[in-house]
């Protein structure tokens, strides 16, 4: 690839100090929109690296857990003021290195700001618990602690979001971080840091490690200065996470693949469902852990839907998400288009109809890009691979059910849990489908996207572990409770034996 201007070079942060990689090599951060565009060039990190990230990590710790959570809250909060301060510019770098258009980053960067704006708040509250006692003169309580050094591992479709979901809760809970972000974007958690570094963070309570996941996440896995693990990215990697964490019965909050659905039945305010398929469907250019990649539609209305939908999807502006007019961005890389291009064969050979798009976007504004066109499957069976497996990219499988109990076990039907929507205005079936549809999260006349910092964040099945992001649910990955007793009776009391002169047994 030939660039003409020389790129930016940027470090590792270590310790308070941006630092060279001991190995010195480099990656090249390209924009998917346009390869001959360099954002820079990001440290190919050895284990070498991470070890001393851990161990910078390690130091920090040992006073960061013991600054108030008030003091520690008024560094993210001005964190916060300078990701507001800052938002136009790392929204732009992000479409940049990210491809996803520039309102998406904008919002991108503002749910970071929302995350360390919320987290920020917990500084005056984690509260614990008080409680009575069952013996006299004796007082129960418990509280959290924090873990240690956190190793947070992120994906590259929400370069600033998911990567403050996790640093936020671990830094107000008293631990200290390493990150290593996606090799694709790094840029957008450089930004990150740099307003944390701005807001004052002490030396070594966050660290940046920029490279590979083979290398530099491997590392951070088998390094048992790492007390913990929160890795989000494709189901697969999570596994490997899962069995590195095992042995060492380390803690691990892992959020996956999704396989989501928008139910659209008979009754639906049709604009709005269309309206709301093409933004859960092709936002993000399908590249959304939340993506409604499946859309079933009530029999009744089947014919009308797919006209509509498929209308609106080819009318899709697909460019440079830095042009206002832009709709739909690229994909990530070359890896991430082929794979779209091969579940497009797959859905054609498995005998779906494809009602829109299909192919490759070449030539011209698309030379230089990794562009695809919106691409509608209709009549998919519910059994069909591109009807199971995730895509990652602009594929919508288009699902014909008879009701609602048939679209509520199509729903049910993938090995992934992580979002869901129903369109309906009948309140019977809104409820029923609340409680029946077994995702993390479920929105009625809404797409399966949009979710608030506040709110739990995560799926069921192979989406995740159990864990959730976000909200005041996030706080329980980053801390564990400590009961602590204090007996003011000055005598042995016996729990379960003595109940004292209160006591009814013997
Ligand atoms: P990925 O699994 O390829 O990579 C995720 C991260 O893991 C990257 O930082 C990568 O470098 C690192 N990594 C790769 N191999 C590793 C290894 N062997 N050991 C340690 N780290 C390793 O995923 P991706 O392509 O970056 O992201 C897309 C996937 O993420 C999709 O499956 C998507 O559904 C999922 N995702 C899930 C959520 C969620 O909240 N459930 C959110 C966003 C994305």
């Amino acid at each position: 690839m030939v660039t003409t201007v020389a790129p930016k070079v940027y470090k590792n942060y270590i310790d308070g100090d941006w630092v060279e990689p001991r190995g010195g090599t480099a990656i090249e951060n390209r924009n998917p929109a346009d390869t001959g565009d360099l954002a820079g060039m990001f440290p190919a990190s050895s284990e070498e690296d991470v070890a001393l990230a851990v161990d910078a990590a390690a130091e920090a710790y040992k006073t960061w857990r013991l600054v108030p959570a008030p003091k520690r809250a008024e560094i993210l909060f001005r964190a916060a003021e300078l990701l507001v301060r800052r938002k136009e510019e790392f929204a732009r770098d992000m479409t940049r290195e990210m491809g996803k258009v520039l309102a998406e980053a904008r919002g991108d960067v503002q749910e970071a700001i929302d995350m360390t704006y919320y987290m920020a708040g917990e500084g005056r509250r984690q509260f614990g618990k008080t409680t009575p006692s069952e013996l006299p003169n004796k007082a129960a309580m418990c509280v959290r602690q924090p873990l240690g050094v956190c190793g947070l591992i992120t994906p590259w479709n929400f370069p600033m979001a998911i990567p403050s979901w996790k640093t936020m809760p671990a830094l107000i809970m008293g631990n200290t971080v390493v990150i290593k972000p996606a090799q694709e974007t790094p840029l957008s958690v450089y930004n990150m840091l740099e307003a944390l570094n701005e807001a004052g963070v002490p030396r070594g309570v966050v660290n940046l490690i920029s490279g590979a996941g083979s290398t530099c996440g491997t590392a951070m896995l088998k390094n048992p200065g790492v007390k913990a693990v929160s890795f989000t990215g494709s189901t697969e990697v999570g596994i490997v996470v899962s069995q590195a964490c095992a042995p060492l019965l380390r803690p691990c909050h892992l959020e996956l693949g999704g396989k989501n659905i928008i139910l659209v039945m008979d009754d639906a305010n049709l604009d709005l469902a269309v309206d709301g398929c093409i933004w859960g469907g092709f936002g993000t250019s399908g590249q959304r852990c939340t993506a409604a990649s499946r859309v079933g539609v009530h029999k009744k209305i089947y014919r009308e839907f797919l006209d509509r939908f498929t209308a609106r999807a080819k009318a899709l502006k697909v460019g440079n998400g830095l042009d206002p007019e832009t709709e739909m961005g690229p994909v990530i890389s070359r890896k991430q288009l082929e794979t779209v291009i091969s579940y497009v064969e797959i859905g054609k050979n498995e005998g779906a109809k494809l009602a829109a798009g299909g192919h490759r976007l070449e030539g011209g504004a698309y030379a230089k890009g990794w562009f695809h066109e919106p691409t509608v499957f209709a009549d998919v069976d519910p059994g069909m691979r591109i009807a199971q497996e995730e895509i990652f990219g602009p594929v919508v499988s288009v699902i014909p059910v008879a009701d609602l109990a048939q679209a509520v076990e199509v729903a049910n039907s993938v090995n992934y849990g992580l979002s869901s929507a129903i369109y309906t205005r009948n309140v019977n079936a809104a409820f029923s489908a609340m409680r029946d549809l077994h995702t993390g999260i479920v929105y009625v006349n809404a797409p399966t996207i949009g979710a608030e910092t506040h709110l739990p964040f995560g799926g069921t099945k192979q989406t995740g572990n159990g864990h959730r992001e976000s909200g005041d649910a996030a706080l329980d990955f980053y801390s564990e409770w400590k009961t602590i007793y204090v007996d003011y009776s000055d005598r042995l009391q016996r729990a379960q034996i003595d109940t004292g002169s209160f006591g009814t047994t013997e």
